[in-house]
């Protein structure tokens, strides 16, 4: 299969030499029903026309002109949506002879894009070897190493790491912990003037105020308004937590503050101190490699080490506060994103997109609000607007084709009949067999053949995640 093939032969060439993607034929998708996602709209009767990785034509037939030797894929009765873009995921943690298998869930689940939240040089290389065609996979954005202490602490220091991190060329500055309120304010300020977006916690230290004061770019959990230091994460202090929700929905539409809800992750939390076993018998846990699911289970999973079952309905009462704060936020203007930690303990690649698109919808979005969050709005905050995000003549064709119309029921997303990746066509049959190989994989010990840096070391996680699957990212309880 082409799209395995070229992922199995990539271990990266010892040269700095650039092979191209190999030319693709032009694609037309014929009777289709459009979802635009610029406003809430359905295009029905559409013919769109992809030619090297680009919408070209867009539009009735008679309006389009047929490419010689295009493949033509019947969209009679199909929707075509723009790839869906996960704006929160982990792939530094992850041994690198396991990023074949994570590239292609998020593929397979038409997660087209994606932005890794701990930078290391190897993820800077394997966006170049994606964007280069040396790998497949979804784009790769990626923000730096943590800036924050034990790493950095004083203001010098930290802009001695900003201006560092945007010469290497990362596209975001992510922050994690704790900085003093000098070194915090230079953060931003160098940030603004080296032109590159500050993003993570909230610094917890010191409280959201100094977040709004200093115009962060965006909250990675919604979480992060349980840990404000005017509250504490005790049960007793929720309905403190609550009365607030207004006056936090009011400054984060002020200040034009993305947040990522990533509701998903803290479920599984939940879920998985509930009932691990519920949560490793999931379909999807097939397709993750062995040791990953080793690692998730009883005897090292940091979630049941540190909390007991009786901790569940605490967990629980939170996570309707967090359900109550996104919908407020929605209400309130506050531009809302997808992610969802995908590869933090629990955490699917490419099926925690479908799941968060989910829970969005029950904590009271519209289907068209969800699918936003997970297309335009990602692309607007990836400063991609003109590139990625909606459907339209001069994007790259990252698409998916739906069987069924999400705006009638966001879990249509996951009736996938194939995925665009910038121009690349893979059916129903293409993704089966891509999840197959996968499941099949999943049963050895490791994927030692198909290794993405052959012979480099594996990353070793740092001090401030404290596990090797960054569950120390996530502080709540
Ligand atoms: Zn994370
Ligand atoms: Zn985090």
């Amino acid at each position: 299969m082409r799209w395995i093939a070229l992922a199995l032969t990539m271990a990266f060439p010892p040269t700095s030499a650039v092979s191209q993607s190999p030319p693709q034929a032009p694609i037309v998708i014929a009777n289709v029903s459009v979802l635009p996602m610029d406003r809430e709209r359905v295009l029905a009767g559409q013919t769109v026309v992809v030619e090297r990785g680009v919408i070209s034509q867009m539009g009735p037939p008679r309006s389009v002109t047929i490419p010689a030797g295009a493949q033509t894929i019947d969209g009679t009765g199909k929707y075509l949506i723009p790839g869906l873009v996960d704006l929160h995921v982990h792939l530094a943690s992850n041994p690198e002879d396991e990023q074949r298998a994570i590239l292609t869930l998020f593929v397979a689940n038409g997660v087209t894009t994606i932005l890794n939240l701990r930078g290391t040089p190897q993820i800077l290389e394997l966006r170049t070897a994606i964007a280069t065609g040396r790998v497949s996979g979804p784009t790769v954005y990626t923000a730096g190493p943590y800036v924050n202490e034990p790493f950095v602490t004083t203001p010098d220091e930290v802009e001695r790491a900003v201006i560092d991190q945007k010469r290497a060329r990362y596209d975001f500055v992510k922050l994690h912990g704790n900085l003093s309120r000098g070194a915090y304010a230079r953060l931003n300020a160098v940030a603004r003037r080296e032109g590159i977006r500050v993003i993570g916690h909230a610094p917890r230290n010191l409280g959201v105020a100094a977040m709004f004061e200093e115009r962060q770019y965006a909250v990675v959990h919604a979480e992060e308004f349980l840990y404000d230091k005017t509250n504490s994460s005790r049960d007793r202090d929720l309905p403190q937590v609550e009365a607030r929700i207004p006056e936090l929905a009011r400054s984060m539409a002020r200040t034009k503050t993305w947040l990522m809800p990533n509701l998903t992750a803290f479920k599984i939390i939940g879920w998985q101190v509930q009932d691990l076993d519920a949560v490793l018998a999931r379909p999807e846990m097939r397709f993750m490699p062995r040791a990953v699911r080793e690692g998730w289970g009883p005897a090292t999973n940091p979630y049941t080490a540190r909390l007991g079952k009786e901790k569940y309905s605490g967990i629980l009462a939170r996570y309707q506060l967090l359900e109550k704060l996104v919908r407020r936020f929605q209400g309130a203007g506050v531009r809302l994103l997808i992610g969802t930690d995908a590869m933090n303990t629990g955490v699917v690649p490419g099926f925690s997109a479908h799941d968060e698109l989910e829970e969005l919808v029950a904590a009271g979005l519209t289907t068209f609000e969800a699918l936003r969050a997970a297309t335009a709005n990602a692309a607007e905050f990836l400063a991609a607007i003109d590139q990625r995000g909606v459907v339209a003549v001069g994007q790259t064709a990252d698409l998916v084709l739906l069987d069924a119309n999400p705006l009638e029921n966001i879990a249509n997303t996951r009736r996938i009949a194939g995925v665009l990746l910038r121009g690349q066509w893979l059916s129903r049959s293409d993704i089966a067999r891509m999840l197959d190989e996968l499941k099949s994989a999943g049963t050895q010990d490791r994927f030692g053949h198909a290794a993405l840096f052959r012979g480099s070391p594996r990353v070793a996680p740092t001090s401030a995640c404290g596990a090797a699957k960054c569950a120390g990212c996530r502080g709540h309880a």
